[in-house]
């Protein structure tokens, strides 16, 4: 174990400055956990130095993995606050005093459940750093469960499967999401977990087949087209993902056409389109399996075309076409944007990386004694299945399945809500409580003399449009009371 280890895991290498605060907080972190031990008797020091060689990996900066390497020290350590300032700085002072804080939930069951994701919408609004050390600092703990007593490790593990591993989803870190999932599923479901290691055992050396074939193929026509490529790889379904997927499908696998994926790598987006089209020429693509997620990308982020084929041999296999920075960001997501070192990019930090939808949840000011309510908004606004709507110039809104006209145009902006009068979707003129379908074009027309009544409340979906709605009836109503009063 040493600091070059983990160094050597940030794409873009450090500079000086870097690596000398990555050491700094390495020795700090080595001498304040000396002779503490795991649950497994390894010293402690090895899970902070994992959860940092996480952070590394995920080309997280320097703050961020210094802080990684220091998250557990203010609790299980003498060193105090003021020596962190005093040899770092506030943001990391910041930083681990946002992960210890995440980490001491006073609750149990469902409150503690709720409880856990308000606190991380809260450190998530101030600074989604704490978030992602949050998450490697969890990944590293579900990875040392089997020292876990039983029922300790299955609440950990179905924790993390109903709170970490969406929150990594929406924040578009598709390969730690599958990581946490697929740590925690031996122990949040042992039996589904050894039934499903049965079934992929028989089926591997078919898919290993259909994949060489593929592979070997499009090679030769991506030559023989002079078409440029980076890279072709595999990659095999995350368990935990490809359980649910089997769960939705009877537990018919001849139904998955996604266990494995083919990977093509290319340099830009026109080439994406030549692949495809290529791929099309050769192989018969399966109707209605051809995805283009970079025209419309998906609610967190993710871009790539997928088109799946009859491979020839009576299999199937998906092929996956994206270019490198749609490819590092499919797997690293929000952590894409810290990256280490990206030429001509501002790095993202605090204040700048924000996302609106986690502003929206900020605003939407949940008291705690009302955990069923908190958890049902997060259910509809955030976790649930999205739609994507334009605006006429284009932008695209982002809501939860089932929103109508209202709820598009409270997202905007709520003076837009409060003064929504009439709409058209693509083109055609409609009623403002339409249900809008995914890729509908919604242009509002605002009315200044247009308000906001109580039936708007059967009609919207979101917490937001509801929030605006009812403040604005409150108002209203004290005003229209006022006034009265003044005439009488
Ligand atoms: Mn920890």
């Amino acid at each position: 174990m040493n600091v070059k280890e983990i160094l050597d895991l940030i794409p873009g290498g450090v500079d000086k400055k870097d690596e000398e605060l990555i050491t700094k907080a390495y020795k700090l972190a080595e001498s304040a956990h000396d002779g503490q031990k795991r649950f497994s008797g390894e010293p402690y020091f090895i899970h902070v130095f994992e959860t940092a060689k996480t952070l590394a990996k995920l080309g997280m900066d320097a703050q961020t993995i210094a802080s990684g390497l220091l998250h557990d020290i203010l609790e299980d350590t003498d060193i105090s606050e003021e020596q962190i300032a005093h040899d770092f700085n506030k943001d990391i002072l910041f930083l681990i005093k946002g992960v210890t804080k995440l980490g001491t939930l006073k609750y149990s069951g469902y409150e503690r459940h709720v409880e856990s994701l308000r606190k991380f919408f809260m450190a998530m609004a101030n600074d989604l750093r704490v978030v992602i050390i949050k998450l490697a600092d969890r990944l590293h703990n579900l990875q040392t469960l089997e020292h876990v007593r039983e029922e300790k490790a299955k609440r950990i593990a179905l924790e993390s499967i109903s709170v970490y591993a969406p929150l990594a989803n929406r924040l578009g870190m598709g390969k730690l999401k599958g990581d946490i999932e697929d740590a925690a599923f031996p122990y949040a479901y042992p039996k589904e977990y050894k039934e499903m290691e049965e079934l992929l055992k028989e089926k591997q050396e078919l898919y290993q087949k259909y994949l060489t074939e593929v592979n070997e193929k499009l090679k030769k026509e991506l030559d023989k087209n002079k078409i440029k490529y980076i890279g072709i790889d595999y990659r095999v379904k995350h368990k935990y993902s490809l359980y649910k997927k089997l769960l939705k499908y009877n537990m018919d696998i001849e139904k998955i056409y996604d266990i494995v994926a083919l990977r093509v790598v290319v340099p830009n987006i026109e080439e994406c389109y030549r692949v495809l089209g290529l791929i099309h020429s050769v192989w018969t693509p399966l109707p209605g399996r051809i995805k283009d997620y970079i025209a419309i990308p998906k609610p967190n982020g993710y871009r790539s075309i997928h088109t799946t084929i009859f491979t020839g041999s009576g299999g199937v296999a998906e092929i996956q076409i994206r270019t490198k920075e749609m490819h590092n960001e499919a797997a690293y997501g929000i952590a894409a944007h810290f990256a280490y070192k990206e030429p001509g990019k501002k790095k993202g930090h605090n204040g700048e990386l924000k996302f609106k939808w986690v502003e929206d949840l900020k605003n939407l000011n949940y008291s705690p004694n009302e955990p069923k309510k908190f958890l049902e908004h997060l259910k509809t606004d955030f976790f649930n299945d999205r739609i994507f709507v334009f605006t006429p110039k284009g932008d695209v809104v982002d809501l939860p399945e089932d929103s109508s006209v209202i709820d598009f145009a409270y997202s905007i902006h709520s003076d837009i809500g409060d003064h929504l009068s009439g709409v058209t979707i693509n083109d055609k003129m409609s009623q403002i409580f339409t249900k809008l379908k995914n890729g509908d074009v919604v242009k509002i027309i605002i009315n200044k003399k247009s308000n906001p009544s109580t039936k708007w409340l059967g009609y919207v979906k979101t917490a937001l449009a509801k929030k605006h709605i009812k403040s604005y009836l409150e108002k209203h109503s004290l005003l229209n009371k006022l006034k009265s009063f003044g005439r009488s």
